[in-house]
């Protein structure tokens, strides 16, 4: 028998958790495809998705089961065994992109932490230690560890937890002369977000990305797409790199593979793979069954011509109305972004304020994302029905209504 649970509420947070978030004043307790319900049974419609990790919205029956059937079956058993649904995933990843090897660990920040050693140790075997050197982006987001932080291009989350980790530099973003004028022959690596995630939906254009792959292979680097936001499906390819037709070396995926069981990738080819032989790097529960399953019925349902067009498709249903609420209410100037990935650029009025924005749409009843201070952002499930988007859009633009009337 299950033993009655003690109430808790939003307030317990301030109580017994560390303050390093601050989440809204109301607490989710039940999802079912774009639908989220509180506590006090009001309910939302999701265009977060859990900062673009709920691919197919919430308890899609197809996960559903697919957890299950893995929970009444196999849940852990760590690397000293492998086991079948790893291997599963591992294929269907291989099958599916350039990759021709997998690694699994539990986030995005943890298959970083896996693309960057691997990077260095690949360079530290070929060349010897000197060819150390990591180029990243300004305003790029790799995670919270403290070598992603330092790889990530913002001091706000690398600043105050003592010496960093040295040999990286930073370089304008979509800017192929300032990578130019970076690279050398002690560059191990450069890496990039296809899509400029966190820091404002920001989309490399082709050619930076063209560019930035032929000077990785001048100078032996290699070349890390991060694509933790931008993957499985995300773009309205599987990964972004497809959508731009320019294949990395190292390729790091997470949020959406495991539509919201956590899990990490990070895809590689069998030559760079073999640099990190055994004992060389691991986790304990990366690969575990439970996430490996999840992660294999999600490609399922993803990578299929019908739900990569789909999300084409609904693309154009936010755009063209978020176009319409920016014109109308001067809120936006801009409307951009790739597949289910949207940015809103707020308007000279309205920078600063994307956070005033979000609090509005949550009290119309519509849960969204930011991406900085003066961008707006959508990352809705892969799948989300036409009729949820425009009821959510339509909550939206009341919101925006009632904060343009004060
Ligand atoms: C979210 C994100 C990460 C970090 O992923 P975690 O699972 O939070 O560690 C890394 N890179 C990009 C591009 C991201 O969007």
């Amino acid at each position: 028998m299950s033993v009655e649970q003690a109430p808790v509420q939003r307030a317990d947070f301030d109580q017994v958790m560390v303050p390093n978030y601050s989440p809204a004043a109301f607490i989710p307790v039940r999802g079912e495809g774009s639908r989220v319900w509180d506590q006090s049974g009001r309910e939302l419609i999701d265009f977060a998705g859990g900062i673009a990790v709920n691919a197919l919205g919430h308890c899609h029956p197809a996960l559903v089961k697919a957890l299950t059937e893995q929970a009444n079956t196999l849940w852990h058993v760590s690397n000293v065994f492998t086991n079948e649904p790893a291997l599963r995933l591992a294929h269907k990843l291989v099958d599916a992109t350039f990759a021709e090897r997998a690694f699994f660990c539990n986030s995005g920040a943890e298959s970083n932490e896996a693309a960057f050693k691997l990077a260095r140790r690949v360079a530290h075997d070929r060349f010897g230690p000197e060819k150390h050197e990591i180029i990243a982006t300004v305003n790029s987001f790799h995670g919270r560890t403290l070598f992603t932080v330092s790889v990530g291009g913002q001091p706000k989350y690398s600043d105050g937890f003592g010496p960093k980790i040295t040999g990286i530099s930073h370089v304008p973003y979509n800017d192929l002369e300032a990578l130019k004028a970076q690279i050398s022959d002690k560059t191990c690596a450069v890496v990039i977000e296809p899509i400029q995630g966190e820091s404002g939906v920001v989309p490399a254009d082709k050619a930076y990305l063209e560019g930035a792959r032929k000077l990785c292979d001048e100078h032996n680097a290699l070349l890390i797409f991060d694509e933790v936001q931008t993957g499985v499906g995300r773009t309205g390819s599987l990964y972004a790199y497809q959508h731009y037709g320019v294949t990395p070396d190292i390729l790091t995926s997470a949020k959406s593979l495991g539509g919201g069981f956590p899990i990490g990738a990070m895809l590689t080819t069998t030559d760079l793979a073999k640099h990190l032989a055994v004992g060389t790097h691991g986790t304990t529960y990366g690969g575990n069954p439970l996430a490996c399953a999840v992660a294999c019925a999600v490609l399922d349902v993803v990578n299929t011509p019908e739900t990569l067009a789909g999300i084409k498709a609904k693309h154009e249903r936010f755009k063209s109305r978020l176009e319409q609420i920016g014109q109308q209410s001067g809120l936006f100037t801009q409307v951009r972004g790739v597949g289910l990935l949207i940015g809103c650029v707020l308007s000279d009025a309205w920078k600063g304020k994307a956070k005033d924005i979000l609090n509005a749409a949550e009290k119309e009843g519509v849960m969204v994302l930011q991406a900085g201070p003066d961008v707006v952002r959508f990352a809705p499930s892969l799948v989300v029905e036409d009729a949820d988007i425009d009821e959510g859009l339509a909550r939206f633009e009341r919101a925006v209504a009632k904060l343009i009337q004060g």
